[in-house]
């Protein structure tokens, strides 16, 4: 039996990773073009450092977001903090010329 034709399993969310991609927008939105590569290789990069310097954190989510935001303040100032080093990391060692 193979579990994804059994279950829905793209209502598991991981709620990390949905913060990764709105804070890597908002930072990379306030760098110039010409400080930072925002090609698709550096920017996969760049998420993909941050996503793995981060703990996941899945959610059942049937019906939309249902998310508790009680925590979110601490661990979104701990996501973007990750997501300026992962942006910084890439441009200082990009993996093209
Ligand atoms: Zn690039």
């Amino acid at each position: 039996m193979a579990l994804d034709d059994s279950y829905d399993l793209s209502n598991l969310k991981n709620h990390t990773e949905e913060l990764v991609f709105r804070i890597m927008e908002e930072e990379l939105n306030r760098i110039s073009d010409e400080d930072v590569c925002k090609c698709h290789d550096c920017v996969l990069d760049m998420v993909c450092i941050s996503l793995n310097n981060l703990e996941p954190r899945y959610r059942v989510s049937l019906m939309g977001s249902i998310y508790s935001s009680a925590q979110d303040g601490s661990l979104e100032d701990n996501v973007r903090t990750v997501v300026r080093n992962s942006i910084q990391k890439i441009s200082l060692n990009r993996a093209h010329d």
